[in-house]
């Protein structure tokens, strides 16, 4: 009985430390709860006490809108007091509820960017993606070589989006999506001519630059020394909004100018055939008028003058004409170079050009048919052996010595009937004078006409020399009537 009565009593005495634990526990609880809820209190309070002094300063400019009114304030005012132990519990759900929207929104609540109106990605800070511009920029530039400037405030515009379960750009891949966006639209400037968009630039500098340099390839020295320096066809450069990737460097667009354009027309001709003419021509045409000083050939003038010292038919150059020379200067325009309009303005000779002089004979040709008398052949020449027999065979003719390169003439007109070599008569000349008549000149250092040509007495015909079987310069001279040599001292 005494075990029992001692366990009852130890369960006593745990039930009641465990009461007076329960009770501290409740005690603190209380406590707590006690000040969480005197502190709702004071704020309901603070709330009544605001309402109080927004009522009494509005009763004072309402009193005419009726005492109504006012009963009605009143009536709510007695409610606030009435109903403030539920206001009280309404104002801790809302601040509970104000902190949980507020977590949610600094957790779920992002903003989508978007660049030009493509939307790009989500970030969790605006920040996020301004701070990377500039880097982008950069980067943009090196990858373009042109210079590109993402404006954050005019480029890029931000969206509040709830972005629960979504992917949140970090600012390296933020920086990333500029970087290799291919189709980035840019503010850049179209390069116009004449009306045709034919290339794009980043900017009206570059484009400028593009003129200038077109300019400069057919201008010397300085554009102020011309009276006009331009472009014929009409170029604008103006703004427009381009994907970066078709904007053209300067280099770009100078070679689309050099490669030119091709023109296409169609021509019929009388039997109705279409024919398509390609042309190619340029795309820039760069026009010049300036005055330009240049030396110019003058051409030699050739004269004829006739002389009667001369035979006819005969014709030589007595003095070799050559060109002059004269400085001119002009007003010259020119279309990318070649010159389409000149006016001379002043000119100065520097080297006067020598007329050609070409003598012409006038005297009348004596016959060159034989005359049936005959002349000498070679003058001054000396019959150094006479026809006849020597040393035992025939001589059938006379030798006439002279030193070479002595003119030999024709005995009397005929035609050169042999001119060439002729065995031990060396260089020959034989000349029929009809009526069987014929004349021979051996051993000649040179002949001057050929066979067939017709020869005047007295005209030169070969020359004296030593060729065939001779022993020095003379003029072997034949006279032969049909066939046979006479001695031509008797018909001299
Ligand atoms: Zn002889």
């Amino acid at each position: 009985m005494a075990k029992r009565q001692a366990l009852i009593e130890k369960l006593w005495l745990i039930g009641a430390i465990l009461v007076d634990l329960a009770d501290d526990i409740l005690d603190e609880t209380f406590e707590i709860l006690k000040v969480g809820a005197e502190w709702l209190v004071d704020l309901a309070g603070s709330l009544v006490t605001v309402v109080d002094w927004i009522l009494d300063h509005i009763s004072w400019g309402i009193t005419y809108f009726g005492i109504l009114f006012l009963r009605r304030v009143h009536d709510t005012r007695m409610s606030l007091i009435k109903y403030r132990r539920q206001i009280q519990n309404g104002a801790f759900y809302f601040i509970v509820s104000g902190l949980a929207i507020a977590f949610l929104f600094s957790h779920y609540i992002n903003y989508s960017y978007s660049y030009n109106g493509r939307t790009m990605g989500i970030v969790r800070e605006q920040k996020d993606v301004l701070e990377v511009l500039d880097l982008a920029s950069e980067e943009l530039t090196q990858e373009y070589g042109l210079k590109v400037a993402i404006d954050g405030d005019s480029d890029i515009t931000f969206k509040p989006v709830l972005s629960f379960k979504k992917e949140i750009d970090k600012p390296d891949n933020v920086l990333k999506k500029f970087t290799y966006m291919g189709d980035i639209q840019t503010k850049a400037y179209g390069f116009y001519v004449n009306g045709i968009r034919i290339g794009t630039v980043q900017s009206e500098e570059v484009g400028n630059s593009v003129v200038q340099t077109i300019i400069n390839r057919y201008i010397s020295g300085n554009a102020g020394d011309y009276d006009y320096v331009g472009i014929n066809e009409k170029v604008r450069i103006s703004e427009v909004d381009t994907p970066l990737t078709q904007i053209n460097s300067k280099d770009a667009l100078l070679k689309i100018i050099d490669q030119g354009t091709i023109n296409e027309y169609r021509t019929t001709d009388e039997n109705g055939n279409e024919t398509v003419i390609k042309e190619e021509v340029p795309i820039l045409t760069v026009k010049t008028v300036g005055e330009e000083t240049f030396t110019e050939t003058i051409k030699y003038e050739t004269k004829t003058v006739e002389s009667d010292s001369y035979y006819e038919g005969d014709e030589f150059v007595q003095t070799a004409g050559s060109d002059g020379k004269r400085a001119v200067t002009a007003r010259v325009t020119r279309l990318n170079g070649e010159i389409v309009n000149r006016e001379d303005l002043r000119n100065e000779v520097i080297i006067q050009p020598v007329t050609k002089v070409i003598i012409k004979g006038t005297k009348e040709r004596p016959p060159t048919v034989g005359s049936g008398t005959f002349i000498l052949p070679v003058n001054g020449g000396v019959d150094t052996s006479s026809f006849g027999w020597r040393w035992g065979r025939m001589h059938e003719g006379i030798d006439i010595g002279a030193s070479t390169g002595t003119p030999i003439m024709a005995s009397d007109g005929g035609t050169v009937i042999t001119a060439g070599w002729n065995g031990g008569y060396g260089l020959c000349v034989d000349i029929d004078h009809g009526g069987g008549y014929m004349t021979r000149y051996g051993h000649c250092s040179s002949i001057y006409v050929s066979v067939g040509e017709q020869v005047f007495q007295g005209q030169t015909i070969a020359a004296v020399g030593s060729t065939g079987w001779s022993t020095g310069p003379h003029c072997h001279f034949e006279i032969r009537i049909d066939g046979v040599a006479y001695n031509p001292l008797d018909f001299l």
